[in-house]
């Protein structure tokens, strides 16, 4: 069985970002730079006030009390009609550009005005609530590179080097199937026999949470065909996902439908509680999930492999969570052969992150999962004690 770092390896290796496209700088938040961002700008443009002010030549006022004559006033979006000469001042208000001839500017709350002239209450230095041009940004620097996710900060720098719109990487369309006889569909009260269908709602949440756009191919009967005609329904989509089907079980029919639509068939079961039977493929060129059908299995699996493979998709350069080094609040116990990735809630305090179990572990408990800060890292066999150093993968 393959550990969960091969399994991830191997499935990066046959994932490859996603072509780029045009969308608008308004349209453009939470996408992924296709390419890098170099500056034809220079940032600021001109050396402009930082405060309400005057303007004027620091030698006039290397001491204070000296007394300059106001010649000029430059509002912001002004352009200045004169230069500053000796023993001269411009009013000047915060974002207008510096005339030329000065070099510093002192503040309206440190002068006192007498007539036409103002008089200095404290030297004056060169530079002095100036923005000098360019300080921000050089025409030819590299600003923003490739992979990088788009906030709200590189939108304002966007802006700011003139892009109305801006190349970035397709989002992945997900389609996702869930299959089960005893699947209720959301909306119906479930039969006898009947549980609700949970997995398709928090995938498809999953996907969106991840920056992809989720397309539901609803629930499949276990039967061959059912599976194969849903699945068919997805292949205009970037990735195929499915849940449940694909363990060992008589009625698990997800890895034959997928061969019987051409799929090869890559890696299956990887070791790891919760989880286990995870089937990863292509079809088509394109990447295909089979998912364990327990609720958790199903989200933890997706956060493990399927996260990653649609940001390297999405064009990120970083595919994972952070992980971060914690210690035990209570025992965390993980019995059995198989890596435990456990769901934690995660404090912090003067020593760090503490972690302690959300509750009963079980791959079918979905309130333990609601309650998840984070997935603690325990080795096989083994229990970590209170105060015990752990791994934990950060969810939120
Ligand atoms: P399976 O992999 O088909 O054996 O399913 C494993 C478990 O997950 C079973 O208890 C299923 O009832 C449950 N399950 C499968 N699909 C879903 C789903 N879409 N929503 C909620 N539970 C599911
Ligand atoms: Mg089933």
């Amino acid at each position: 069985m393959l550990t969960v770092e091969e399994a991830v390896e191997q499935i990066l290796s046959r994932v490859e970002p996603l072509p780029t496209e045009w969308v608008d700088l308004e349209a453009a938040l939470g996408r992924v730079l296709g390419e890098p961002v170099v500056s034809g700008r220079q940032i600021p443009p001109w050396p402009n006030s930082s405060m309400d002010g005057y303007a004027l030549r620091s030698e006039d006022a290397r001491a204070a009390n000296a007394s300059l004559r106001v010649v000029l006033q430059v509002a912001a979006g002004a352009v200045p009609s004169r230069a500053i000469g000796p023993g001269e001042a411009a009013r000047i208000f915060t974002g207008a550009p510096v005339p030329p001839g000065a070099d510093a500017v002192i503040p309206q709350e440190d002068v006192r005005v007498d007539g036409d002239c103002i008089v200095a209450a404290r030297p004056v230095r060169a530079g002095d609530f100036v923005r000098a041009a360019g300080e921000d940004v050089r025409v030819g620097d590299a600003v923003l590179e490739r992979g990088r996710p788009i906030g709200p900060p590189e939108i304002g720098m966007l802006a700011t080097l003139g892009y109305s719109r801006v190349r970035v990487h397709r989002r992945p369309r997900v389609a996702i199937l869930s299959t089960g006889d005893e699947l209720a569909e959301l909306g119906r009260e479930p039969g006898p026999g009947q549980i609700p269908n949970s997995n398709t709602y928090a995938l498809m949440a999953q996907v969106r949470e991840t920056g992809a756009d989720p397309v539901n191919l609803g629930v499949a009967r276990d039967q061959r065909e059912a599976i194969e005609t849903r699945l068919g329904w997805g292949r205009s989509a970037d990735v195929l996902l499915s849940s449940a089907g694909v363990s060992v079980g008589e009625f698990d029919f997800v890895k034959d439908a997928l061969a019987r639509l051409g799929a090869t068939l890559h890696l299956w079961r990887v070791s790891m509680r919760p989880g286990k039977p995870i089937a990863f493929g292509s079809l088509g060129g394109r990447p295909v999930f089979g998912l364990p059908g327990n609720p958790v299995s199903a989200m933890v699996t997706f956060e493990l492999f399927v996260r990653p493979a649609l940001r390297k998709m999405a064009g990120h350069a970083r595919l994972t969570r952070p992980t971060v080094p914690a210690r035990a609040l209570a025992p965390i116990p993980n019995p059995g052969s198989r890596r435990g990735f456990l769901r934690v809630t995660v404090t912090t305090d003067d020593g760090g992150y503490g972690v302690r179990l959300t509750g009963d572990q079980g791959s079918s408990i979905l309130k333990s999962m609601v309650l998840a800060d984070g997935l603690a890292i325990v080795a096989p066999d083994t229990t970590i004690e209170p105060g015990g150093a752990v791994e934990v993968i950060l969810l939120r």
